[in-house]
């Protein structure tokens, strides 16, 4: 069984107040410890039940901030992943970024590591904004390490915006989106912004420092990306992202797919398939006990789920769901032995007479409608 790699590194130079990872703010980190501690974990996880032996397809360093690592260290653990698990040549390997923490020096270093796309955190191109989402980079900041990326060879690039921050204007979101495509990346991901429980953001919201945008105007905001950037050469393959043909991200779609992944580092979640069930477990999520626990015994399982027949076709569906292209009948037919309507049918006819979602041939998609509410349509498969 083929499957995906997630490799966490958990530090930030700062907190956004926005953001729910397992990130951490820090002036300094345990580089060389936590690098070695990673390596241990492919080295025990890739030689185990249910992954040894199996092909990587791709890897994705996320966190936090991956860009905070030297070079060396993301090449030392791309050759424990080549050394355990085997990478072929055409593994997408991308690598998250910051575009505050990287100068040309440390791209074409990781470039040479064997990272092959890179994916930078650029959120908006508007002072004012950056700064009301906490980041610690500037526009120009990321202008000049998208132009860096491509100077050292990166012809994959992803630029992350997000849109429906408190204040924003329809005009501002447009003039985003332009800016980034500007830029000429291969890959554009643009996110409605959230509140999550455990946010600085939420915490606001709650005593009423925040107001968050109208939902009429979040709506028209989230319509005016998915009609101007396929103006622009991206078309909407999924909910929040958008690219060109054949330069969708293929470690995003194998999650999309409910296909097999393991997660290492803290709080990593992992999932491998098993039947029309499976397994999830996930990692100690502080990074302190993160390292101790795989130090002592060359992995740091916190907790695990067994997924069973019935709960793991609700997630495939509402994982397919987000696709563009939507769930193909035939793919759930051969993962399940069974029929989507056997099991669905009543819940989908009653959404597609609610107008959310659409039925093609063997393939079932969300409507427009149907992408403005999607975790409401999400929820009743589950
Ligand atoms: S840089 Fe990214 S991971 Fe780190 S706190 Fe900000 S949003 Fe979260």
């Amino acid at each position: 069984m083929a499957f995906s790699l997630y490799i966490h590194i958990p530090y930030c130079v700062a907190k956004c107040p926005y953001c729910d990872f397992n990130s951490h703010a820090a002036t300094s980190w345990p580089e060389d410890r936590y690098t070695a501690a990673i390596i241990a974990e492919i080295r025990h996880r890739g030689t185990q039940t249910p992954f040894a032996g199996c092909p990587v397809k791709t890897i994705f360093f996320g966190g936090g901030t991956p860009s905070l690592f030297q070079p060396a260290s993301i090449a030392r653990i791309l050759e424990s992943v080549a050394a355990t698990c085997g990478i072929a040549d055409d593994t997408e390997i991308t690598l998250e970024a910051n575009p505050g923490t990287v100068a040309e020096r440390a791209l074409a270093g990781f470039r040479a590591a064997g990272v092959n796309r890179i994916s930078f955190g650029a959120q908006s191109f508007n002072p004012a904004i950056l700064k009301y989402l906490g980041r610690i980079h500037t526009a120009e900041e990321t202008r000049s390490a998208a132009r860096a990326a491509r100077q050292v060879g990166f012809a994959r690039l992803n630029l992350d915006l997000i849109f429906a921050v408190p204040g924003q204007t329809l005009a501002d979101v447009r003039r985003d989106l332009m800016e980034a495509v500007a830029l000429e990346p291969d890959h554009v991901s643009a996110y409605n912004l959230t509140f999550e429980p455990g946010t600085a953001f939420f915490a606001d919201l709650q005593r009423g420092r925040i107001r968050p945008l109208d939902e009429d105007l979040q709506a028209a905001m989230y319509a005016l990306v998915r009609d101007e950037l396929p103006q622009q050469g991206y078309p909407m393959y999924e909910i929040s992202n958008f690219a060109p043909r054949g330069h969708e991200a293929r470690h995003n779609l194998s999650y999309w797919r409910g296909e097999s992944y393991l997660g290492i580092g803290a709080g990593a979640h992992s999932f491998a398939g098993e039947g029309a069930g499976g397994r999830r477990w996930w990692n100690e999520k502080l990074p302190a006990r993160y390292l101790t626990l795989v130090e002592g015994r060359g992995e740091a399982e916190a907790g695990s789920e067994v997924i069973d027949g019935r709960t793991a076709m609700g997630e495939f569906v509402f994982l397919n769901l987000r696709l563009r292209s939507g769930l193909d009948s035939a793919r759930f037919r051969s993962r399940f032995g069974c029929d989507f309507d056997e099991v669905f049918g009543s819940v989908a006819a009653r959404l597609t007479a609610g107008g959310v979602l659409l039925r093609e041939g063997g393939w079932i998609r969300l409507s427009e409608r149907g992408l403005e509410v999607a975790d409401s349509v999400f929820a009743e498969f589950l």
